[in-house]
């Protein structure tokens, strides 16, 4: 039994067995198998090659490339028939009774070696070739194993070193009971579908999985960031008692689903949903929220597709609008690049991608890609109550340029006669610590602010959000961001204009108190944190919270912060504590 500790991400409890889930960008861990399975597994060796030399074919005709680039696919497709390729991978998988992708691993790399130390510059050049070849067939059985989850008669859990999002978000919530990987950060979107998914899951966990084996019996805790291998019946039954709690006080919280959110002294806090993609509305209206406070639409974009065209977004913003049934929808405009998904042929490769052309700059960059969704969502406002959200806002010229193209969109519809509400109301993310400190301006030209903490926080204290090993630095808690916030919200009360919190603090209780003491009335949560976002709202004052808020504003550091906001939720929910 081995216990080692990570970033809890998402709560809950998974016990099941390991599925080693691995992407091409790094060396694939020895996962054996069985010698009965040696067949099959040569046989998924052909079709991942066969699945190759398709998908380099089908790239081939597609691009209309030169005949020079030609001839260069043309030699990789010969190396994927190459019997002796096949016959050196096939041989490791019988002999060491290793996975295809194991066996694939080992046999291009002494490919590579060799060519790398050849004399003759050509030859050695011909590493790379060899590289790309290799991680084309390891995406095909990469792949394929991802899809192999869905055939899996028992729930499994997942361990990778690192997850996409929409890897994440195509995970079988059926068989997937958790996951776990050996990167990552808090608000990573990995980490935020997962707690949408409902599936516990652990991040940060270094080098893990080049220590776990298919088929061992793991205990993931996302409650405490702690992950068990291989654990003893003591713990077992430990955990499995810890999980009927946690489901215990799930359905307890289903209770008080349909009650309003009204603090004891009777002010009634606005609980909005956070979704990406629409099928999670129903998630969000069952979980007793009031409307979608943040439709992340950059997920409507699916990797290697075509960006999605005006027709795209407007069925999508239609159909949530129909569930909606009179509650609002907020769309965000795209938010790509950095640690979201990013149509790749508009993305270039950039140093600090965070820092680079990325959301609404990429947008404004290209009307192109921007102009169809602002269309989509004026067309869309004819349906029910939309509110459009920019992102990455960083001064008054972004917010007034895409107003402008707004605006133009507005024009050409109206001239195609298409009907368009007379009022589409504005908000601005502030998410950028220039739009915090600018808000007096801001507030001048916008209808609404949304304060994004998971850009804020990681914008302001220069801390990575994605990156685990500066997570102890991702503090929401800093004085410096209750500062900002205080000035964010006190500004806009002042202007009259409402403000909200859609990051991922606020759907996590122990800061509450705080928000609602720093003047916040509306907050955007994942649909799983309404319930207990609400349950603590119903068990405070708004005159406590204040209280709450002016000691925590005296603290001197993050560690006063958290100490005196841990004792507040101490007294008021004991039970949870
Ligand atoms: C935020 O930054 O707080 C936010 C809600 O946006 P996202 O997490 O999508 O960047
Ligand atoms: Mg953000």
């Amino acid at each position: 039994m081995e216990t080692y500790t990570g970033i809890p991400v998402s709560p809950g409890v998974a016990i099941g067995e390991i599925y080693l889930l691995e992407t091409e960008e790094r060396s694939v861990p020895a996962r054996p198998i069985k010698a009965e399975g040696a067949d099959a597994e040569v046989a998924r060796l052909d079709r991942a090659l066969a699945q190759a030399r398709a998908d380099l074919n089908e790239l081939r005709s597609a691009s209309g490339m030169g005949t020079e680039i030609d001839a260069i696919f043309s030699t990789h497709d010969m190396v994927l028939q190459d019997p002796t390729l096949h016959a050196e991978v096939a041989g490791l998988i019988r002999q060491r009774l290793m996975s295809a992708e194991w066996s694939v691993a080992q046999v291009f790399e002494e490919w590579i070696v060799r060519f790398e130390s050849l004399e003759d510059q050509y030859f050695s050049q011909r590493a790379s070739d060899v590289r790309d070849i290799e991680r084309r067939v390891l995406r095909v059985l990469l792949g394929d194993r991802t899809r192999e989850i869905s055939q899996l008669e028992n729930g499994v859990v997942i361990a990778a070193h690192d997850l996409t999002p929409s890897q994440t978000a195509t995970l079988d919530p059926q068989r997937t009971l958790g996951f776990l990987t050996d990167v990552g950060g808090p608000t990573s979107h990995t980490a935020i579908i997962a707690r949408s998914l409902g599936m516990p899951a652990v991040v940060g966990l270094g080098d893990i999985t080049s220590r776990l084996q298919d088929g061992t019996l793991i205990i993931v805790d996302g409650n405490r960031g702690q992950v068990i291998v291989d654990p003893d019946h003591t713990q077992i039954r430990r955990y499995e008692q810890i999980a009927r709690g946690y489901e215990r006080y799930r359905s307890e919280l289903e209770r008080i689903r349909d009650y309003p959110a009204e603090t004891l002294d009777g002010h009634v806090i606005r609980l909005l949903g956070n979704i990406e993609v629409t099928t999670d509305v129903s998630a969000v209206i069952e979980a007793g929220g009031d409307g979608i406070g943040l439709f992340r639409t950059e997920f409507l974009y699916e990797p290697g597709k075509p960006v999605p065209s005006e027709d795209d977004h407007f069925d999508a913003y239609v159909s949530a609008l129909r569930q909606l049934a009179g509650r609002p929808l907020t769309v965000r405009t795209f938010d790509f690049g950095a640690d979201k998904v990013t149509p790749d042929a508009a993305m270039k490769q950039e140093p600090n991608p965070f820092l680079g052309s990325r959301s609404l700059r990429l947008c404004l960059e290209r009307p192109g890609l921007f102009l169809p969704q602002l269309r989509a969502i004026l067309r869309a406002s004819g349906y029910g109550t939309v509110r459009c959200l920019f992102p990455m806002v960083s001064g008054l010229e972004e917010l007034r340029a895409a107003k402008g193209l707004l605006e133009k969109a507005r024009v050409s519809l109206r001239a195609e006669g298409h009907y368009v509400a007379e009022k589409l109301p504005i908000g601005v993310m502030i998410e950028i610590p220039s739009a915090a400190i600018i808000a007096d301006l801001l507030v001048d030209e916008v209808d609404f602010l949304s304060i994004g903490s998971n850009d804020l926080v990681q914008y302001s204290l220069a801390v990575d959000r994605v990156n685990e090993r500066v997570a102890h630095l991702y503090q929401p808690a800093h004085p410096a961001l209750l500062r900002l916030m205080r000035h964010v919200v006190q500004t806009a009360d002042n202007a009259g204009v409402p403000v909200s919190l859609c990051g991922e603090m606020a759907g996590d209780i122990l800061y509450t108190m705080l928000l609602i003491g720093l003047g916040l009335r509306e907050f955007s949560v994942p649909a799983r944190a309404v319930p207990e976002v609400k349950q603590v709202i119903r068990n405070l004052t708004v005159e406590q919270s204040r209280e709450a808020a002016v000691w925590c504003s005296e603290a001197r550091d993050t560690a006063e912060v958290l100490e005196r906001l841990r004792e507040a939720m101490n007294e008021l929910l004991p039970a949870l504590s």
